[in-house]
């Protein structure tokens, strides 16, 4: 059992986003839908310690009081049960990192995005770089495992390889490294005539310069956006990657479980066709690979990306090569 938590609470709205938020919210508003999520969780009939992952996603999930949600999963998550928050580095404080420690997270995801004090400006995301170093210190102080979201191929992100080596003393154990993508309906898109994007391949060099720095440090690739040090892969990401079935509570939540898709509380059906595609392509991200031995249709297309160094086959199991999951997309796209 893998539980996801969507608030959808922000600060302001950064200009890249096109997720569902809410930008300037009442504590009043936060309270009551942290209450409504307890009541949904509550109504969910789960035994008693058999959640294996919790993740609360935002949005920023400390705008809310999160204890009234901790406290209900208390007895039902199990012993190892990884429990992760996200938080943003103006959330970090004593009195938050407490809560969380107390309310049974053990690991933090924070979002610094940039390194680029200009960068973090344009995006509106309220602090510099130097504020974002110190939130994550004062996070690793209680937090062991611990990492850190970037965006690669920002306009105008001059962040280049003396920023990126500070990454070297902050302690990581994670980081996910998304490059940009435009989304229609953000503020970005709404600024893009007037800015300068890097090119396709100016953001592969910039992604492959944060790639060598995160290997210098001990964090490997295990999915095509996400980096770790062995044993701090995200285990809630690597059971959703797995093709495991796991709850979402909250707005814009997803949730899947047998043939059924869940998003803000409705529910969509889907074939068993398609189940099997949407979970064995999950797993083609992923650095453990793809089974496709029963998929003659699939052993056929990725020979053809083995031949052109994009896949390694192993047995009925193909993997990603570091080419592979620069161009994952294109090959994507083939299977389905
Ligand atoms: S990026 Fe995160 S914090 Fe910023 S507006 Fe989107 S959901 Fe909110």
């Amino acid at each position: 059992m893998n539980v996801y938590v969507h608030f959808p609470f922000c600060r302001s709205k950064c200009t890249y986003c096109a997720l569902h938020s809410r930008a300037g919210s009442t504590g009043q508003a936060r309270t009551e839908y942290v209450k409504h999520l307890t009541e949904e969780l509550a109504a969910l009939d789960i035994a008693p310690h058999s959640i294996e992952t919790v993740y609360f996603g935002g949005g920023s999930p400390a705008l809310c009081d999160l204890r009234p949600m901790t406290e209900a999963l208390r007895r039902l998550t199990a012993p190892s049960c990884e429990f992760t928050v996200e938080l943003h580095p103006l959330d970090v404080s004593d009195d938050t990192l407490f809560m969380l420690e107390d309310g049974g997270v053990n690991r933090i995801s924070m979002g610094v995005q940039s390194l680029d004090d200009a960068t973090l400006r344009h995006m509106r995301r309220g602090y510099t770089a130097l504020e974002a170093e110190r939130a994550f210190a004062k996070i690793r102080r209680r937090f062991e495992n611990a990492g850190i979201d970037l965006i690669v191929g920002y306009p105008g992100d001059s962040s280049g390889t003396a920023e990126l080596a500070r990454l070297g003393s902050w302690g990581l154990a994670h980081c996910s490294v998304y490059s940009l993508i435009l989304e229609s309906g953000s503020i970005l898109a709404k600024q893009a005539q007037n800015l300068s994007f890097p090119t396709d391949d100016e953001t592969l060099d910039k992604i492959r310069d944060v790639a060598a720095l995160l290997r210098s440090i001990g964090l490997e690739r295990y999915e095509i956006s996400n980096y770790a040090r062995p044993g701090r892969e995200c285990a809630h990401n690597m059971a959703v990657w797995r093709g495991e079935d796991y709850i979402g509570l909250g707005e814009g939540a997803h949730g899947r479980r047998g043939l059924q898709r869940t998003e803000s509380g409705n529910i969509e059906t889907v074939t068993p066709e398609q189940d099997e595609t949407e979970r064995r392509i999950f797993r083609l991200r992923t650095i453990e690979g793809v089974d496709a031995s029963n998929r003659p249709d699939w052993i056929h297309a990725l020979d053809g990306f083995a031949a052109q160094g994009l896949v390694t086959k192993h047995g009925g199991v193909y993997r990603l090569t570091e080419r592979g999951t620069e161009v994952c997309d294109s090959i994507l796209l083939a299977l389905v």
